[in-house]
Protein backbone atom coordinates (compact mmCIF):
# COMPACT_ATOMS: atom_id res chain seq x y z
CA UNK A 1 0.00 0.00 0.00
CA UNK A 2 1.56 3.40 -1.35
CA UNK A 3 1.41 6.30 1.27
CA UNK A 4 2.38 8.59 -1.76
CA UNK A 5 -0.40 11.32 -2.33
CA UNK A 6 -2.25 10.69 -5.57
CA UNK A 7 -1.84 13.31 -8.35
CA UNK A 8 -4.52 14.99 -9.81
CA UNK A 9 -3.77 13.14 -12.90
CA UNK A 10 -3.70 9.92 -11.31
CA UNK A 11 -7.06 10.47 -9.28
CA UNK A 12 -8.56 11.54 -13.05
CA UNK A 13 -7.79 8.92 -14.20
CA UNK A 14 -8.97 6.50 -11.31
CA UNK A 15 -12.19 8.29 -11.19
CA UNK A 16 -12.25 7.74 -14.95
CA UNK A 17 -11.77 3.90 -14.64
CA UNK A 18 -14.67 4.20 -11.76
CA UNK A 19 -16.23 0.53 -10.08
CA UNK A 20 -15.93 -1.19 -12.91
CA UNK A 21 -18.38 -3.79 -14.38
CA UNK A 22 -18.81 -6.03 -10.85
CA UNK A 23 -19.96 -3.06 -9.02
CA UNK A 24 -22.97 -3.35 -11.17
CA UNK A 25 -24.90 -5.49 -8.48
CA UNK A 26 -24.10 -2.98 -5.26
CA UNK A 27 -26.44 -0.02 -4.28
CA UNK A 28 -23.57 0.59 -1.33
CA UNK A 29 -21.38 3.35 -2.43
CA UNK A 30 -17.08 2.57 -2.07
CA UNK A 31 -15.34 3.60 0.52
CA UNK A 32 -17.43 3.44 3.62
CA UNK A 33 -15.38 1.12 5.82
CA UNK A 34 -16.43 -1.85 7.24
CA UNK A 35 -19.92 -2.05 7.67
CA UNK A 36 -21.71 -2.13 10.77
CA UNK A 37 -22.98 -5.18 10.92
CA UNK A 38 -20.14 -7.07 9.86
CA UNK A 39 -17.53 -5.05 12.48
CA UNK A 40 -20.04 -6.19 15.12
CA UNK A 41 -18.87 -9.82 14.73
CA UNK A 42 -15.50 -9.26 15.05
CA UNK A 43 -15.07 -7.53 18.61
CA UNK A 44 -12.02 -8.89 20.52
CA UNK A 45 -8.39 -10.03 19.13
CA UNK A 46 -8.18 -13.42 17.82
CA UNK A 47 -4.64 -13.17 19.29
CA UNK A 48 -4.98 -12.03 22.71
CA UNK A 49 -9.02 -11.72 23.53
CA UNK A 50 -9.05 -7.75 23.96
CA UNK A 51 -11.38 -5.81 22.51
CA UNK A 52 -11.15 -3.96 19.26
CA UNK A 53 -11.60 -0.69 17.95
CA UNK A 54 -11.67 1.23 14.51
CA UNK A 55 -8.70 3.04 14.03
CA UNK A 56 -6.27 4.20 11.43
CA UNK A 57 -2.64 2.27 11.94
CA UNK A 58 0.30 3.49 11.54
CA UNK A 59 1.25 4.02 7.63
CA UNK A 60 -2.24 2.70 6.47
CA UNK A 61 -5.00 5.18 5.10
CA UNK A 62 -8.16 3.73 6.05
CA UNK A 63 -9.87 2.16 9.41
CA UNK A 64 -8.94 -0.97 10.70
CA UNK A 65 -10.27 -2.92 13.28
CA UNK A 66 -7.41 -3.22 15.72
CA UNK A 67 -6.53 -4.55 19.43
CA UNK A 68 -6.52 -2.20 21.92
CA UNK A 69 -3.77 -4.48 24.00
CA UNK A 70 -1.59 -5.96 21.41
CA UNK A 71 -1.82 -4.07 17.80
CA UNK A 72 -3.20 -6.91 16.04
CA UNK A 73 -4.93 -5.77 13.18
CA UNK A 74 -7.62 -7.68 12.40
CA UNK A 75 -8.37 -7.66 8.67
CA UNK A 76 -11.72 -8.05 7.41
CA UNK A 77 -12.61 -8.42 3.51
CA UNK A 78 -14.90 -10.10 1.30
CA UNK A 79 -16.04 -13.37 0.96
CA UNK A 80 -15.96 -15.32 -1.75
CA UNK A 81 -19.62 -17.11 -2.93
CA UNK A 82 -18.91 -19.63 -5.73
CA UNK A 83 -22.17 -20.26 -7.97
CA UNK A 84 -23.03 -21.79 -11.16
CA UNK A 85 -25.56 -21.57 -14.38
CA UNK A 86 -26.22 -25.43 -15.06
CA UNK A 87 -26.92 -25.42 -18.58
CA UNK A 88 -29.13 -28.77 -19.93
CA UNK A 89 -27.51 -30.44 -22.98
CA UNK A 90 -30.56 -28.69 -24.88
CA UNK A 91 -29.02 -25.50 -23.64
CA UNK A 92 -31.48 -24.56 -20.56
CA UNK A 93 -30.88 -23.04 -17.70
CA UNK A 94 -31.73 -24.80 -13.79
CA UNK A 95 -31.98 -22.59 -11.08
CA UNK A 96 -33.66 -22.75 -7.88
CA UNK A 97 -36.30 -21.11 -5.39
CA UNK A 98 -34.53 -20.32 -2.24
CA UNK A 99 -35.45 -22.52 0.89
CA UNK A 100 -33.44 -19.89 3.30
CA UNK A 101 -33.00 -16.67 3.69
CA UNK A 102 -31.70 -13.71 2.51
CA UNK A 103 -34.48 -13.83 -0.10
CA UNK A 104 -36.30 -17.05 0.23
CA UNK A 105 -38.76 -17.87 -2.09
CA UNK A 106 -37.15 -16.39 -4.97
CA UNK A 107 -34.98 -17.29 -7.89
CA UNK A 108 -31.39 -18.02 -8.07
CA UNK A 109 -28.14 -19.88 -9.52
CA UNK A 110 -26.40 -22.42 -7.01
CA UNK A 111 -24.07 -22.01 -4.96
CA UNK A 112 -22.60 -21.01 -1.57
CA UNK A 113 -19.50 -19.58 0.42
CA UNK A 114 -15.80 -21.66 -0.91
CA UNK A 115 -14.41 -23.41 1.50
CA UNK A 116 -10.91 -22.32 2.84
CA UNK A 117 -9.43 -25.80 1.62
CA UNK A 118 -10.92 -26.14 -1.70
CA UNK A 119 -10.16 -24.37 -5.75
CA UNK A 120 -12.95 -22.14 -7.11
CA UNK A 121 -14.13 -25.08 -9.64
CA UNK A 122 -14.28 -27.73 -6.82
CA UNK A 123 -16.35 -25.03 -4.61
CA UNK A 124 -18.85 -24.69 -7.74
CA UNK A 125 -19.23 -28.38 -8.22
CA UNK A 126 -19.99 -28.97 -4.57
CA UNK A 127 -22.54 -26.22 -3.76
CA UNK A 128 -24.42 -26.88 -7.23
CA UNK A 129 -24.47 -30.50 -6.19
CA UNK A 130 -25.66 -30.18 -2.70
CA UNK A 131 -28.12 -27.71 -3.74
CA UNK A 132 -29.59 -29.44 -6.94
CA UNK A 133 -28.88 -32.73 -6.94
CA UNK A 134 -26.73 -32.09 -10.47
CA UNK A 135 -23.16 -32.69 -11.18
CA UNK A 136 -21.60 -29.90 -13.21
CA UNK A 137 -18.55 -29.28 -14.89
CA UNK A 138 -17.51 -25.41 -14.80
CA UNK A 139 -16.98 -23.76 -18.24
CA UNK A 140 -16.73 -20.09 -19.17
CA UNK A 141 -16.54 -17.29 -16.13
CA UNK A 142 -19.76 -15.37 -16.95
CA UNK A 143 -18.58 -12.66 -14.20
CA UNK A 144 -17.26 -11.32 -10.95
CA UNK A 145 -19.79 -9.25 -8.91
CA UNK A 146 -19.21 -7.39 -5.91
CA UNK A 147 -22.28 -7.28 -3.33
CA UNK A 148 -21.02 -4.53 -0.41
CA UNK A 149 -24.26 -5.25 1.13
CA UNK A 150 -23.17 -8.33 2.06
CA UNK A 151 -19.66 -7.96 1.99
CA UNK A 152 -19.04 -10.49 -0.79
CA UNK A 153 -17.92 -10.70 -4.32
CA UNK A 154 -19.95 -13.58 -6.30
CA UNK A 155 -18.22 -15.84 -8.97
CA UNK A 156 -20.53 -17.04 -11.53
CA UNK A 157 -19.55 -20.08 -14.30
CA UNK A 158 -21.66 -21.17 -16.65
CA UNK A 159 -21.70 -25.12 -16.13
CA UNK A 160 -22.35 -28.57 -18.42
CA UNK A 161 -24.42 -30.66 -16.13
CA UNK A 162 -22.79 -33.82 -16.57
CA UNK A 163 -24.51 -36.41 -14.36
CA UNK A 164 -26.80 -36.50 -11.26
CA UNK A 165 -30.29 -36.22 -11.04
CA UNK A 166 -32.34 -32.77 -9.85
CA UNK A 167 -34.29 -33.22 -6.30
CA UNK A 168 -35.29 -30.39 -4.12
CA UNK A 169 -33.76 -29.82 -0.67
CA UNK A 170 -33.90 -27.32 2.51
CA UNK A 171 -31.71 -24.83 0.67
CA UNK A 172 -33.58 -24.83 -2.44
CA UNK A 173 -37.47 -25.59 -2.85
CA UNK A 174 -37.61 -26.43 -6.48
CA UNK A 175 -35.00 -27.41 -9.10
CA UNK A 176 -35.94 -26.18 -12.34
CA UNK A 177 -35.14 -26.02 -15.72
CA UNK A 178 -35.95 -22.59 -17.72
CA UNK A 179 -35.36 -22.14 -21.56
CA UNK A 180 -33.38 -19.02 -22.15
CA UNK A 181 -36.63 -17.03 -22.88
CA UNK A 182 -38.24 -18.18 -20.07
CA UNK A 183 -36.23 -16.82 -17.18
CA UNK A 184 -38.12 -15.12 -14.19
CA UNK A 185 -36.50 -12.34 -14.39
CA UNK A 186 -38.99 -10.71 -11.82
CA UNK A 187 -38.41 -13.28 -9.32
CA UNK A 188 -34.54 -13.25 -8.85
CA UNK A 189 -33.48 -12.71 -5.73
CA UNK A 190 -30.35 -10.65 -5.87
CA UNK A 191 -29.05 -8.58 -8.42
CA UNK A 192 -25.65 -10.37 -8.62
CA UNK A 193 -27.69 -13.64 -10.29
CA UNK A 194 -29.94 -10.86 -12.31
CA UNK A 195 -26.45 -9.06 -13.71
CA UNK A 196 -24.70 -12.58 -14.11
CA UNK A 197 -27.89 -13.83 -16.39
CA UNK A 198 -27.69 -10.33 -18.31
CA UNK A 199 -24.20 -11.00 -18.86
CA UNK A 200 -24.91 -15.12 -19.77
CA UNK A 201 -27.61 -13.95 -22.27
CA UNK A 202 -25.39 -11.55 -23.88
CA UNK A 203 -22.69 -14.19 -24.45
CA UNK A 204 -25.42 -16.83 -25.20
CA UNK A 205 -28.11 -15.66 -27.25
CA UNK A 206 -27.38 -11.84 -27.79
CA UNK A 207 -30.45 -12.01 -29.80
CA UNK A 208 -33.12 -12.50 -27.23
CA UNK A 209 -34.56 -9.33 -25.19
CA UNK A 210 -33.33 -9.00 -21.94
CA UNK A 211 -35.07 -6.79 -19.39
CA UNK A 212 -33.22 -3.01 -18.52
CA UNK A 213 -33.83 -2.72 -14.83
CA UNK A 214 -33.84 -5.26 -11.92
CA UNK A 215 -37.32 -6.05 -10.47
CA UNK A 216 -36.68 -8.86 -8.61
CA UNK A 217 -37.03 -8.61 -4.44
CA UNK A 218 -33.76 -8.16 -3.58
CA UNK A 219 -31.98 -10.00 -0.89
CA UNK A 220 -28.61 -9.53 -0.14
ZN1 LIG B 1 -4.58 -8.48 20.86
Amino acid sequence: MSERPLTDEERDLVEAIGRGPDGRSTDIASGLGVPRWLASHVRHCSRCGAPLTASVPPGENRERMACTACGLVSYINPRLVVTTLPITEHGDLVLIRRGIEPAIGTWAQPGGFLEIDETLGEGAVRETLEETGLVVEPGVLVGLYSRLEAAVVTLVYEARIVGGQARPCAEALEVTTFAPTAIPWAELGFKTSWWALRDWMRLRHPELPVPDHFEGREGH
